[in-house]
Order: structure tokens, then sequence, then C-alpha cells
């Protein structure tokens, strides 16, 4: 598959918690809620904002993966 976000050829697997996590050479391994994932064909995500709160994510809380979920996504 592809990276949601950088659409380059990334590494996925199904997450325990729901949703897939996202290994991306460019943005890092990040896990993506399945309600983000369904909302993307009609509402893409704002590219370099999402990759900044993900680094920001990773800054403030080392411990668990960066996520993109209702919460946390930035819409374009
Ligand atoms: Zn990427």
């Amino acid at each position: 598959m592809n990276c949601y976000l950088c659409a380059i050829e990334a590494q996925q697997r199904e997450s325990t918690q729901g949703g897939k996590v996202v290994v991306c050479r460019d943005c890092g391994e990040y896990l993506i809620s399945d309600v983000v994932i369904r909302q993307l064909p009609s509402k893409p995500l704002n590219f370099s904002r999402m990759r900044e709160d993900l680094h920001r994510q990773r800054q403030s809380n080392a411990t668990s993966m960066a996520q993109i979920n209702s919460e946390t996504a930035v819409w374009a």
C-alpha cells in the first residue's frame, strides 16, 4: 500500500487497537484509525500540518505511537 500522507510506498499492518499501523520512510510510524481512513476519500488530510502534528506527538509522548484519529486529524 501507499502512505496515507505522502503516498509513497509504505508498510502497513493491522493494529490490535483497531485501525492501521503505517511505517513510512518519510513520515515515520503512525497509527491511523478506521474512521479517518473511511473519511479520506471525501476529506483529504493537510499533509504538512499533519506531519508536524505527528512530530509533535512523538516529542510530547515518546512511549505511544503517533496517532491520526478523529481528535488529531488535520483536514485540508
Ligand atoms: Zn509517508
